[in-house]
């Protein structure tokens, strides 16, 4: 089959892979009809997660049709059409029971953190992920999803990850009627956390990233007032002068780390805490919250991003919520909101590409080209 191929940081292509084999009775072949890149591709891609080995598939975002289903799969059938939630989880362990999907115990060997992840490091399991013909999915029971007739396979698509991660950004926030919301990045996530935000009842929510195109998407998209970073002094400053000098209810760091570096070129005598990797939003996001308010955190960040300024964390009683989404827990409100139209995900599906084109699909993403929101491989129909 063919399948992305990851060849060292900014390099990937597709090759010829082995099919994936039924390994344990709980699995399932799923051939993949719909991947999505995703911002946390992006943190592979630029080399910033440990442990990500050369050879291996990436794409934790797809849908697909069931083909070949363990002994003890009862859940799910050949033919079935599924949306599978990025997190592998077993579904049993103290965690999941708890609906901490995202950090099943029994999923990734390592059980450090995070669970297991389609197509995200060896420290997130060294599962194969879907940017790929096919894909071996554990625990098939647990996951996958059958796709309601009734539902678009891109919105389906899109449940798979940034909906709900957007969606539990928000909800981790703990918004209350009334509140002043700040979303930082207008990435997919951002995007979904900004139009989230209203359905918990938030009063104002501000969106800042400095992708013109971007703000201008989510200005229309959630409805919501969306400002350019580079074209401030000091967006912390910025901030507190449009709530009063109170700061915001909730922030919301939807951005994680920048490899590129976007804030350092613009803002000087900062950077320290500017450069790349460095936790930006992070900061902006702590010190731009009011005291007592919540900062939420959806961002991932590699082990270097240890800069967490505990002073004003101490100081001005800030809490701080930090998780990767527990896909499974939030699936059945968040269908019935697409399937209502409440909310319409695939609205920011952007491009379409053939697996083959994989390596211009990592780039125009990366370097954020074509006014790219969100881009999807088509690996077969
Ligand atoms: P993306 O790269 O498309 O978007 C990130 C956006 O942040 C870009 O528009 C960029 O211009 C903007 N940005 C960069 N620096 C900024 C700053 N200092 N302030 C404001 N904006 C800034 O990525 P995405 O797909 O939207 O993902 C966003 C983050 O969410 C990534 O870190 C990703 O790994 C993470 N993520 C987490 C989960 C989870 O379960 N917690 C799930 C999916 C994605
Ligand atoms: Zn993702």
């Amino acid at each position: 089959m063919k399948a992305m191929n990851y060849r060292g940081p900014f390099r990937v292509r597709v090759e010829e892979k082995p099919m994936p084999k039924i390994l344990h009775p709980e699995d399932a072949i799923v051939q993949v009809t719909r991947a999505c890149i995703c911002g946390s591709d992006l943190h592979l891609y630029h080399g910033m997660v440990p442990d990500t080995r050369i050879g291996s598939t990436f794409g934790h975002e797809f849908i697909g049709v069931v083909r070949e289903v363990g002994t003890g799969v009862t859940k799910v059938k050949v033919g079935d059409k599924v949306l599978v939630p990025f997190n592998i989880a077993c579904g049993r362990c103290n965690f999941c029971k708890q609906g901490l999907f995202a950090n099943c115990h029994e999923s990734n060997a390592m059980a450090t953190a995070v669970g297991g992840i389609f197509g995200y490091s060896h420290i997130a399991g060294g599962f194969d992920g879907g940017q790929a013909e096919f894909v071996r999915v554990p625990y098939a029971d647990v996951g996958p999803t059958i796709i309601p007739s009734d539902m678009d396979d891109e919105d389906a698509l899109l449940l798979t990850d940034v909906l709900p991660t957007g969606y539990q950004a928000a909800e981790m926030g703990g918004i209350k009627v009334g509140d002043t919301v700040v979303v930082f990045g207008a990435g997919p996530v951002g995007i979904m956390a900004a139009r989230c935000a209203w359905l918990f009842g938030a009063t104002r929510v501000i969106v800042i990233d400095h992708l013109e195109y971007r703000l201008e998407f989510v200005r229309q998209y959630a409805a919501c007032e969306a400002y350019n970073f580079r074209s401030m002094d000091d967006p912390v400053l910025f901030i507190k002068r449009i709530t009063d000098w109170l700061g915001a209810d909730v922030c919301i760091d939807a951005v994680g780390s920048d490899a590129c570096g976007n804030a350092m070129q613009t803002i000087t005598g900062k950077k320290l805490l500017l450069q790349a990797g460095a936790a930006t939003a992070l900061h902006w996001a702590i010190n731009a919250v009011k005291k007592g308010g919540i900062v939420s955190v959806v961002g991932v960040y590699g082990p270097t991003d240890n800069l967490v300024p505990i002073g004003n964390v101490v100081n001005k009683g800030i809490t701080i919520r930090a998780n990767q989404t527990s896909v499974k827990r939030l699936l059945p409100k968040l269908m019935d909101h697409v399937r209502k139209g409440v909310l319409s995900p695939k609205d920011i599906i952007t491009h379409r590409f053939a697996l083959e084109d994989i390596a211009e699909a990592y780039q125009m993403f990366s370097a954020k080209l074509d006014e790219c929101i969100k881009p999807v491989l088509i690996p077969s129909t």
